[in-house]
């Protein structure tokens, strides 16, 4: 596993036609182009996480084969499923569903990345538990800003306090802030919310962390992410289709 700063895609083979995973996969980056450009920013500090949670490790594999190198995943024993039958691929897995603590040691052990770190329990068990031979654990501390008391994610209020603390532990490298603002189809609300985020990624650098990760933006908004300072984007539903309602 790799825990260098920016994610690159592989190359796709220029020569084979594209199966249908490689034609959803290049319409998501063009999206993620266009909203770039249009936000006067480089494509490339826009990073495309794929969201396989329900999807068999073959259509991982068949994404992969389309150049896409970074992988997220909700749920730990489904995860680990797809990593033991997908472990002769350079991938990049990253964690970015609810955490337990009796699922911390599985999580530090086998992933890159943590988007979904919301109290410092969590935290301080995912650094002592992360093993000393490989790079520190990658993280995101999840931000609530819709105000919704079901979800997870630190209240704003609560945020410089747990960073601080996430911050200073020697397992972890804190990145930056991850958020799921409630649903909406208004493109001004959706960024209203998304800008919130930003000013808080923003003060939490003013306070001297140095963070390079924004990770917001989902398939039904990804742009109105982008256009407020998105550099990852995680997509599922745009890449692989309908998950199972059961699933999701
Ligand atoms: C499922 C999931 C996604 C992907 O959502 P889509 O709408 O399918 O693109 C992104 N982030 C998190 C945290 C998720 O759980």
């Amino acid at each position: 596993m790799d825990n260098g700063p920016a994610t690159r895609e592989l190359e796709p083979s220029a020569a084979i036609p594209a199966p249908p995973p490689c034609g959803r996969w290049r319409e998501v980056r063009a999206r993620i182009e266009a909203a770039a450009r249009q936000a006067g920013r480089a494509a490339e500090d826009v990073q495309l996480l794929a969201v396989s949670k329900t999807f068999p490790a073959a259509a991982v594999r068949a994404m992969a084969a389309c150049g896409q190198r970074a992988f997220g995943e909700n749920y730990v024993q489904e995860a680990l499923e797809k990593m033991a039958a997908l472990a002769d691929l350079p991938l990049e897995w990253h964690f970015i569903g609810p955490l337990q603590s009796n699922k911390t040691r599985l999580v530090a052990e086998n992933f890159a990345w943590v988007h979904s770190v919301d109290r410092l329990k969590i935290a301080e068990r995912l650094s002592a538990q992360r093993p000393p031979g490989l790079p520190p654990l990658s993280v995101c501390i999840e931000v609530n800003v819709s105000g919704e008391a079901s979800k997870g994610g630190v209240a704003p209020a609560g945020l410089p306090v747990l960073a601080a603390a996430v911050g200073s532990l020697p397992g972890l490298k804190l990145r930056g802030l991850m958020a799921i603002p409630a649903p909406s189809d208004n493109p001004v609300s959706q960024r209203a919310a998304f800008h919130r985020v930003r000013v808080l990624f923003d003060d939490l650098v003013a306070r001297g962390h140095a963070l390079d990760t924004l990770s917001m933006g989902m398939s039904a908004d990804l742009e109105a992410a982008i256009l407020e300072g998105a550099t990852l984007v995680r997509v599922g539903t745009a890449l692989f289709g309908s998950r199972n309602p059961q699933h999701a």
